[in-house]
C-alpha cells in the first residue's frame, strides 16, 4: 500500500523531491498544492512535468480516507465517518465554535487504555494511525467545506477523537508539525490542544519537544480510589505520578493545562471530591483550568448516567469559592451519535446486522436452517 505524501514534513518532501534529482522548488509547490490549493490528485499539480507527477503516483496517493457517512447536526456538527485503506472505520467531528471550526481527530482506531466511560474503550486498539491518516481528517474535513466555497477554513484542532495520543507519540507529533507549518494549512499551535489519559512519562516527554500546542488532561476524579475504579491506566500512573509529570511540563514550558472531567452522577460528582479537585490543584491554580464535561450516555456502560444539573451546579460553585478556573463545557450535535465512538460502533453494529441479514437470506435461499 503507498503512503499518503500528507505523512511527509516539509523537509521529508523536499528530500524526497532532491532524491528524485529535481530541484529543490518544486517540493514549495506540491506543498502548495496539497494545502494552500487543496488538491485531491497529483494530475492537477499543472505546473509540475508529466514525469515528476509521474513518479509521485508511483509512490503515494494524496488523501488515503474514504467518506463513509456524514452527519449534520442542527447546530452545525458534522460527524463524518472515515474508512481507512484496510477497511477500518474512524471518526472525525467537526465542531462550529464561536471562534471558529475545530476539527477532533482519531489517532488510533480503538484504545488500549480501556476507560470505563468511554465508547472508543470497548473495542482494543487495532491499530496506530500514522501521521498521513491523522492529517487526511482535516484535509477532508477542509474539503467539505471547501466545496462550500464560502471561504471557512478549519482554525483549530482537538486531538480528542478514538485513541491515546501519547500511545502513538511519534505519529502524533509528526502531524502536529505538519498541521502547524506555516507554508501549509498553518493551524496555529496555540489553536491545537491535545488531550491524554495520562501517561506520565509522555507528558514530560512533550514538554521537551518546543511545540507550543496546548495540553489538556483527563483526569476524571480527584483520588486514586475513584479514578483507578474508572481508568484503569491510573493503576499504572497514579495521581502523585501524574501530577508530578504535570507540574514538570508546567515548569518546562510555563503553559497553562487543561484537566477534563466527566460529570458521572454520583460517581465523581459530590460536593466533597469538588473540594478533594480544588486541594490537588492548588500548587497550579492560575496555570490550570478545570473544563466540567456532561458525560454523553454510552449503551454499553449502562452504570453511568449524567449528573443532575443540581449537582453540577453545587460542584462548580464549589470549585469557583475554591477560586478554580471552570467552566462547564458545552455540548455539541447530541442529536447525531455525538459520543466519542459511537458514530463508529453504531455503523459498525449496523454492518454486522446487515451482514448477519445478508447471511441468514442467502443461507434461507440454500434451504440451510439458521
Ligand atoms: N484518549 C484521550 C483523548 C481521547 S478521549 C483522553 O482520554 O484524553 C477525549 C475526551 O473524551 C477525554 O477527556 C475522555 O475522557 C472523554 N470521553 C470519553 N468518553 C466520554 C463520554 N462517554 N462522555 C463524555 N466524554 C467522554
Ligand atoms: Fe481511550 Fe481516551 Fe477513551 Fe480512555 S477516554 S478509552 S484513553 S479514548
Amino acid at each position: 500500500m503507498k503512503p499518503s505524501i500528507y505523512s511527509l514534513s516539509r523537509t521529508d518532501l523536499t528530500d524526497w523531491v532532491l532524491a528524485q534529482d529535481e530541484k529543490k522548488f518544486r517540493a514549495t509547490q506540491i506543498w502548495e498544492w496539497l494545502y494552500r490549493k487543496r488538491v485531491q490528485t497529483f494530475d492537477e499539480m499543472t505546473n509540475l512535468s508529466k514525469d515528476l507527477i509521474a513518479k509521485l503516483n508511483d509512490h503515494f496517493v494524496v488523501n488515503p480516507l474514504k467518506q463513509r457517512v456524514v452527519q449534520e447536526s442542527k447546530d452545525g456538527t458534522v460527524k463524518y465517518l472515515f474508512e481507512l485503506p484496510d477497511g477500518m472505520l474512524i471518526e472525525t467531528v467537526l465542531m462550529r465554535q464561536h471562534y471558529g471550526l475545530s476539527v477532533c481527530v482519531t489517532t488510533q482506531v480503538g484504545c488500549n487504555i480501556g476507560c470505563t466511560f468511554c465508547a472508543s474503550g470497548l473495542i482494543r486498539k487495532q491499530r496506530d494511525l500514522n501521521s498521513g491518516e491523522i492529517m487526511a481528517q482535516i484535509m477532508l474535513v477542509q474539503k467539505y467545506f471547501d466545496d462550500r466555497n464560502q471561504g471557512e477554513r478549519v482554525s483549530h484542532i482537538v486531538v480528542m477523537g478514538i485513541g491515546e495520543p501519547f500511545d502513538n507519540y511519534d505519529n502524533v507529533l509528526n502531524f502536529l508539525r505538519i498541521v502547524n507549518d506555516d507554508k501549509g494549512m498553518a493551524i496555529g499551535a496555540r489553536h491545537i490542544t491535545v488531550s491524554t489519559s495520562g501517561l506520565a512519562p509522555k507528558i514530560r516527554e512533550f514538554a521537551r519537544e518546543g511545540v507550543q500546542v496546548n495540553l489538556a488532561v483527563s483526569l476524571h476524579a480527584p483520588n486514586n480510589d475513584i479514578r483507578s475504579s474508572i481508568m484503569r491506566i491510573n493503576r499504572k500512573f497514579p495521581i502523585e505520578v501524574l501530577f508530578e509529570a504535570i507540574e514538570d511540563y508546567i515548569d518546562t514550558t510555563n503553559r497553562r493545562v487543561t484537566f477534563e472531567y466527566i460529570m458521572l452522577n454520583e460517581v465523581n460528582d459530590g460536593v466533597e471530591q469538588a473540594q478533594e479537585l480544588a486541594d490537588l490543584t492548588k500548587n497550579i491554580r492560575k496555570l490550570s483550568y478545570v473544563n466540567l464535561i456532561p458525560y454523553n450516555p454510552v449503551s454499553e456502560h449502562d452504570q453511568y448516567s449524567r449528573s443532575t444539573p443540581e449537582r453540577v451546579a453545587a460542584f462548580y460553585d464549589r470549585l469557583k469559592k475554591n477560586g478554580v478556573n471552570c467552566v462547564v463545557r458545552q455540548e455539541h450535535g447530541t442529536d447525531i451519535d455525538a459520543a466519542c465512538g459511537q458514530l463508529r460502533s453504531n455503523t459498525m453494529k449496523k454492518d454486522r446486522e446487515s451482514a448477519r441479514a445478508r447471511i441468514a437470506a442467502a443461507k434461507a435461499k440454500a434451504g440451510i436452517k439458521a
